[in-house]
């Protein structure tokens, strides 16, 4: 009996060693794929999510992924989308990574009438997941370019998709969601483009992610201030882990940001985005920026999404490794 036992609690021993080397490697890696390695420029809004089993993420391909070629992109699975607009989507983009500079980037390639992200989907055969009504005009450009247009997954507000591991919800963004009418064409886009309306393909998002570690992340997209980030991001998700969009103008400016992070959101920590400046020099924060501010407002540890620097995050949204 005792012997029995004893090997017992060998086997028990060695397995929960096991496990706690498994939740120690457990972390969820983020790489910024921005307009110039090592720096925060102003059309950086790119990043991949790795889970701990290999699913890769692409959240808001922008203009700084050099199409469906950059060989940063790698394997991806499944790239969202927070809205229509061309910084986000991709209506132009880089000839190759870190073409241009920081302040002047290189979008020289256009990317209408697809979009950067249809150009990626069809390339690395990867699903685009988006709510509001943008699900039937990515399904469109699929089919149209010899995709599978079934590759284009809805996930609307309250509901959510599992895609390799990882749950994806979008929740709401005040911003809007204009379907430029280059993406259209014929007649009909010319028509719009005269009259100077966008199509409507609903209200644009952001998501909560929900990793095969446990780690929540909470992407914002363009946002206002609003009682979603509240009541849903943190009441209900409860997410650890928050991209802020600061850049102002566009969407919440720094000092809302931060009342964001403090008050509403709350999470263990924050990647700054869509900072719309160049924001750093040599990896370093630059005086007087917008980022500096929002730094400096954030009661919770800011870290920089630098191109090409991969960071990682455990399960409690804390940064583990590259930060
Ligand atoms: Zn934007």
């Amino acid at each position: 009996m005792r012997g029995k036992s004893l090997v017992r609690m060998a086997v028990v021993g060695g397995a929960a060693a096991l496990f706690a080397h498994a939740a120690v490697a457990a972390n969820v890696k983020v790489t910024p794929l921005g307009g110039q390695d090592g720096e925060f420029c102003p059309q950086d809004r790119a990043l991949i999510f790795e889970d701990p089993n290999g699913t890769r993420i692409l959240y808001d391909a922008g203009r700084t992924v050099a199409g469906a070629d950059d060989p940063r992109l790698g394997k991806i699975d499944v790239i969202l989308v927070s809205h229509m607009h061309g910084d986000h989507a991709g209506n132009a983009h880089n000839k190759a990574p870190n073409s241009g500079t920081c302040d002047k980037p290189d979008v020289s390639v256009s990317a209408v009438p697809n979009t950067s992200t249809v150009n990626i989907a069809l390339a690395k055969k990867a699903k685009i997941v988006t709510g509001s009504e943008m699900p039937p005009f990515f399904a469109a450009k699929l089919k149209a370019n010899g995709g599978n247009p079934a590759d284009s997954i809805l996930t609307r507000f309250g509901g959510s998709v599992k895609q390799g591991g990882v749950t994806i919800a979008t929740v709401p963004a005040l911003h809007s969601n204009g379907l430029d009418p280059d993406y259209i064409g014929g007649e009909l886009g010319k028509s719009m483009k005269e009259a100077g309306i966008a199509g409507y393909v609903g209200e644009a998002t952001g998501y909560v992610l929900t990793f095969s570690n446990g780690l929540v992340v909470y992407l914002s997209g363009d946002t206002g201030i609003i009682a979603a980030q509240e009541k849903v991001v943190r009441g209900f998700y409860k997410a650890k882990l928050a991209v802020m969009n600061i850049g102002d103008g566009f969407t919440t400016g720094p000092a809302e940001a931060a009342y964001v992070i403090n008050d509403l959101v709350q999470p263990v920590s924050v990647i700054a985005s869509h900072a719309n400046e160049v924001a750093t020099k040599g990896g370093k924060v630059l005086p007087g920026t917008k980022t500096e501010a929002f730094m400096k407002a954030v009661k919770v540890p800011v870290h920089i999404p630098l191109s090409g620097k991969t960071m990682e995050f455990d399960a409690g949204g804390k940064c583990a490794a590259g930060c």
